[in-house]
């Protein structure tokens, strides 16, 4: 039986304040994308060191906007990290370019750097260079972004950076310390708001850039493609109702409503992650253990980035041939779950899905990636658990331990 509440692998954190801020909102004159968005916008900017920030419904529609500003369509071929979530590929299929997988690092499940040099000098090549890479700073771990550049830089590509995963993380290069999705190495990077994301606004994300042309791009895609700049009409201005629609947009708008929340979030950030980190810190400590060590390897950080923690994913049963690491892992889910303790699986390489598969050059073998997949395991991770829960969760780790040894 359970003992306690249920942990889940991540969860949100709303407070009195939060509420308060949704219903002054819903008090106001405006409900969709007005004054909260903006300032939301500002705030993002702010804490992100970007100029520009633009607020979309989710993070998948700032995926898809990203990609459309950056003129993505058919013919151009993207280069994608094979562990993420589907949404980072995606957005490439829906403006009609292709996707083409990368293998991961399989201790860090970051884009493995040798393969992506190789594939993208094998499409140039091919006389079809990569017309843009997506880095995904999984975990919440910054990826390797000025090497990307350079590889992208090398092939003309474009650069959008997934950084979903990492809100109020940095990195630091040549002394300089970037927040992660500051778009130094990138033209633009992504956020989402999902609730098990850093912040939560029930659906939303954004998009940053440092680029003046792609925000406002961004700002006329995200409602229809229309605006009204008469110094870019085409037809004579018949009068103050006017508007063009240029270019083939979307309603990707947020509401106030999830914007008055978010500012109310964001406020919080520090805090959330300070608590992230200290939880991934009282299980790094427990895991050194020699003998839980034996069974469970968290991935590790690499050097000059600070880890924001998104998800804490430990490898189980690393350094076993893979069909024992996965009995093994898929043993260790059982018996969490048993404990009311609910860990989750990140990520199915994209490349296996069915949509996908049937792709040739993705029929190619991913061998870190699947080394990875098959003994990944994510722990419940999220600024509300007490200690009291962290120590739930290493116990229960160490008693299935002790039966593995036993
Ligand atoms: C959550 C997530 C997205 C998409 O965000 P939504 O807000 O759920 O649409 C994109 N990429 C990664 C890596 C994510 O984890």
């Amino acid at each position: 039986m359970p003992s306690g509440d249920i942990l889940p692998y991540g969860r949100q954190w709303i407070d009195d304040d939060d509420i308060a801020a949704v219903v002054e909102c819903l008090r106001g004159d405006w409900l969709t994308q007005g004054p909260a968005t903006e300032a939301f916008e500002r705030d993002l900017t702010q804490t992100i060191k970007t100029d520009h920030a633009v607020a979309v419904s989710s993070g998948t529609a700032a995926l898809h906007l990203a990609a459309l500003s950056l003129g993505i369509g058919p013919g151009d071929v993207a280069l994608v990290p094979t562990i993420t979530f589907v949404a980072t590929a995606n957005c490439i299929r829906y403006c009609g370019g292709e996707v083409e997988f990368v293998d991961v690092d399989a201790d860090t499940g970051l884009i493995d750097l040798t393969d992506l040099e190789r594939k993208s000098q094998a499409l140039a090549d091919q006389g079809r260079p990569p017309r843009v890479i997506l880095p995904v700073d999984f975990a919440g771990q910054p990826a390797p972004l000025p090497e990307i550049r350079a590889i992208a830089n090398r092939h003309g590509a474009a650069v959008i950076h997934d950084a979903a995963h990492s809100l109020g993380a940095t990195y630091t290069v040549d002394g300089n310390t970037h927040p992660s999705a500051d778009c130094a190495h990138a033209d633009c990077a992504i956020l989402s708001f999902h609730p098990v994301k850093h912040i939560a606004l029930g659906e939303g994300g954004a998009i940053v850039t440092n680029s003046n042309t792609l925000a406002a791009k961004l700002r006329e895609l995200r409602t229809h493609g229309i605006h009204r700049d008469p110094a870019r009409f085409s037809h004579c201005n018949p009068g103050p109702w006017h508007y063009e629609q240029d270019s083939l947009g979307y309603n990707y708008r947020i509401t106030d409503i999830q914007c008055a929340l978010g500012g109310s979030q964001l406020r919080k950030l520090d805090s959330f992650i300070a608590r992230r980190r200290e939880i991934a810190a009282q299980y790094d400590a427990a895991f050194a253990d020699e003998r839980l060590s034996k069974f469970i390897a968290p991935l590790v950080t690499r050097p000059n980035v600070d880890h924001s923690y998104h998800l804490y994913v430990v490898r189980v049963g690393k350094d076993r041939s893979l069909i024992e690491s996965a009995e093994l892992r898929r043993h260790l889910y059982d018996h969490l779950r048993e404990q009311g303790i609910h860990s989750q699986v990140h990520y199915i390489p994209v490349h296996t899905q069915p949509y996908y598969a049937s792709t040739k050059s993705n029929q190619a073998r991913f061998p870190q990636s699947e080394a990875y997949y098959d003994g990944c395991l994510s722990l419940p991770m999220y600024p509300k658990m007490n200690d009291g829960d962290v120590s739930r969760v290493i116990d229960s780790v160490s008693h299935w331990v002790d039966e593995q040894m036993s």
